[in-house]
C-alpha cells in the first residue's frame, strides 16, 4: 500500500543548533519518516517536502498547494495522505481541507508538542500512528482527520485546547477512534460531511473578530 508523506514544518521537525535559543524548522519528510523505523516495512512510503516553516506562516495559498499535491498523490497510486505541520494552526488547516477534500482516501494531519531533541518527544509515535490511519481501510470515507496523541479525531470537531500537553488536542464530540497496538480502531460513524468546490478565485484578507459581552470588539488576528 502506497501512503504519501507531505512535510510542512511545525515543531515536530524542529531542532536546534548548539548556539541557538530557540528550534527551527529543519528536519525534511524522509528525516521524519526515518525516525519511525521498521514499523512501516510492508508501506511503500513516500515522502516529500512541501514547506518547512511554522504553521502560522501557512497561507491559504499554501493549503490549496496541499490540496492538489495530495490529489496528485492519489492519482499516482497513494491510498492514503498524512501532512505533518506545526500544532498552532493545525485545527484550522485540518477544518478547511475538510471543506474542500472530496475524495474517500483518508487524509490525516499531525504534528508534535515536543520537538525532536526534547526528552518524550512524541513526533514520531504520533506519525506512525497517523500512516497507520491513512493506510487503515476503516478510515475511508471520514474526510480529514487529525491523528496526536494516538487519538483521531474528526477535523470538524478537533481543537487544540493546550500549549504544551501532549494531549493538546480534543474534539467536543470525542474522538472518533484510537490507535492501539499498531490497529486503528473507530467508535463513531462519521459526522455529516459539507463538501465544496475548491475555490477558484484567491482568498482574500479576513478580519477575525472576538465578540465579547461588552459591547467591544477586539481585533484576534488578520490573516493575510
Ligand atoms: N509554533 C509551532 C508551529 O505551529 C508549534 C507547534 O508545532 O506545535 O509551527
Amino acid at each position: 500500500k502506497k501512503i504519501s508523506i507531505g512535510s510542512l514544518g511545525g515543531t515536530v521537525s524542529m531542532t536546534k543548533e548548539a548556539s541557538e535559543a530557540g528550534v527551527k524548522p529543519r528536519l525534511t519528510a524522509d528525516d521524519l519518516v526515518a525516525s519511525v523505523g521498521h514499523s512501516l516495512d510492508g508501506l511503500d512510503i513516500h515522502a516529500e517536502n512541501i514547506l518547512q516553516v511554522p504553521s502560522t506562516y501557512i497561507t491559504f495559498q499554501n493549503m490549496l498547494q496541499c490540496f492538489d499535491w495530495a490529489k496528485q498523490q492519489v492519482k499516482d497510486g497513494a491510498e492514503g495522505i498524512v501532512l505533518t505541520q506545526g500544532t498552532d494552526t493545525l485545527e484550522e488547516t485540518a477544518y478547511f481541507l475538510d471543506l474542500i477534500w472530496d475524495l474517500d482516501v483518508p487524509l490525516v494531519l499531525m504534528g508534535a508538542m515536543r520537538s525532536p531533541q526534547q526528552a518524550g518527544a512524541e513526533g514520531p509515535g504520533n506519525l506512525l500512528a497517523s500512516i497507520l490511519t491513512a493506510a487503515s481501510a476503516n478510515s475511508r470515507g471520514r474526510g480529514v482527520l487529525v491523528v496526536m496523541n494516538n487519538w483521531i479525531h474528526e477535523a470538524r470537531w478537533v481543537q487544540k485546547n493546550h500549549t504544551s500537553d501532549v494531549d493538546a488536542f480534543q474534539s467536543q464530540v470525542g474522538p472518533s477512534g484510537i490507535v492501539f497496538e499498531n490497529t486503528c480502531q473507530y467508535f463513531k460513524a462519521p459526522s455529516k460531511r459539507y463538501v465544496f468546490a475548491k475555490p477558484k478565485h484567491d482568498i482574500p484578507p479576513v478580519f477575525l473578530w472576538e465578540s465579547s459581552f461588552s459591547d467591544s470588539l477586539t481585533v484576534l488576528d488578520v490573516i493575510a
